[in-house]
């Protein structure tokens, strides 16, 4: 299917930066992007909009009840040609091969204004309003964005029978195992912290090894602690020090790292965190050095939906892998209030948010293949 590789092609020529791929929410080549889908989806005798949030909608069919085929339209800045925008991209596909086909249920294409985050610092944007929460839609930055962009007037969220995203996997596990794709059945919770260490800053050269207290000695010591854990279930990761004074012939006197816990299971995660404080405080105990935590996000893990899952595992046959997704999507904010399912497709070396991200032409027919079993058998 490489009609699918060549359409996400020629949207990543719509850009902000020359050269680059970077579209962010509402930008002018977010306009490009939605005229070039909703001429397409048009063309399939769709009736094309843009909501209220920026979102392009699309419907194909009628039916009682509706199934939502999508994934967003922004980018990250020097993106990848294919995070986002395939999972669009084969939503479109996916009615193109029904040919005209009715299915029992109407099917709604959506492209999400924004899910990465960039322009206004907060994610989500597009499926936040899809759910009915237009609270970020009324910051001045972003209303004033959405005004100077034109968009539909605002529509009260409505119930769906479901959701399906495609989606790329952003990461190494499916090239690992050699599979094209894999089912999602949860979307991991995060815990995000900033853990201080504190000793005391002093000269490189005159402060003897016995009496110093070195905040990044005890930092390093624990970030080991944190790798361990993060090995042993889950992933865990110091991503980020900021370090006083950082100096080449000073001892660091302040070590501000960073901690990333993410897990299916809340409760492991937590655990996890739990274990990983208590040793930040014997490690600062045994060194003399002070630690205070802070909190900066603790988000529940969002399990997608098991008879739509399921629904897409009997479409996908025994050969698809069965996985957690580390990253969110929007899936993770529709989940809680419609019945959500993922499909991830290969990332060929595990490469997102990147120029380099790819996918293969015959993991996007699998997918496509896939999806369509999935649309015929659709029920509720
Ligand atoms: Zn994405």
């Amino acid at each position: 299917m490489k009609a699918v590789i060549d359409h996400c092609r020629q949207i990543a020529s719509y850009s902000e930066v020359s050269g680059q791929i970077t579209r962010t929410f509402l930008s002018p080549p977010m306009r490009q992007v939605h005229e070039y889908l909703g001429a397409w989806m048009r063309r399939l005798g769709m009736a094309t909009r843009v909501d209220h949030a920026g979102n392009l909608r699309g419907t194909y069919g009628e039916g009682k009840n509706a199934l939502i085929i999508g994934s967003h339209l922004d980018t990250v800045p020097n993106a990848g040609a294919f995070d986002g925008v395939l999972g669009v991209v084969m939503a479109i596909q996916s009615v193109e091969l029904l040919a005209g086909e009715r299915l029992p249920c109407q099917i709604e294409v959506i492209g999400f204004s924004e899910e990465e985050g960039v322009r206004f610092g907060v994610p989500f944007i597009g499926s936040r309003a899809l759910i009915g929460d237009n609270t970020l839609l009324s910051r001045p930055d972003i209303a004033e964005a959405i005004h100077a962009y034109g968009v539909g007037p605002v529509e009260a969220p409505k119930p769906y029978a479901g959701y399906l995203e495609f989606h790329i996997e952003q990461g190494p596990v499916l090239e690992s195992l050699n599979l094209p794709l894999a089912i999602v059945d949860a979307i991991a919770g995060q815990s995000r912290m900033d853990i201080t260490f504190t000793g005391q800053a002093n000269h490189a050269g005159t402060t003897p090894m016995a009496l110093r207290r070195d905040a990044l000695a005890g930092a390093a010591e624990w970030i080991l602690a944190v790798e361990a854990a993060g090995l042993a279930d889950g992933v865990a990761t110091v991503g980020h020090l900021a370090l006083e004074p950082n100096a080449r012939n000073a001892i660091n006197g302040r070590v501000v790292a960073s901690l990333d816990v993410r897990h299916a299971a809340d409760a492991t995660r937590k655990a996890t965190v739990d274990c990983l404080l208590v040793s930040a405080t014997k490690i600062a105990q045994k060194r003399g050095l002070k630690v205070t935590t802070q909190v900066n996000l603790d988000q529940p893990a969002v399990p997608m939906h098991m008879g739509l899952t399921q629904q897409l595992s009997e479409a996908a046959g025994p050969r698809a892998h069965r996985m957690t997704s580390g990253a969110g999507h929007d899936a993770m904010i529709l989940a809680p209030h419609i019945p959500s399912a993922m499909l991830f497709l290969r990332s060929p070396g595990g490469i997102s948010h990147h120029p380099d991200e790819t996918v293969l032409v015959g993991d996007v027919a699998a997918a496509l293949e896939v999806g369509m079993r999935f649309l015929r058998d659709f029920h509720v």
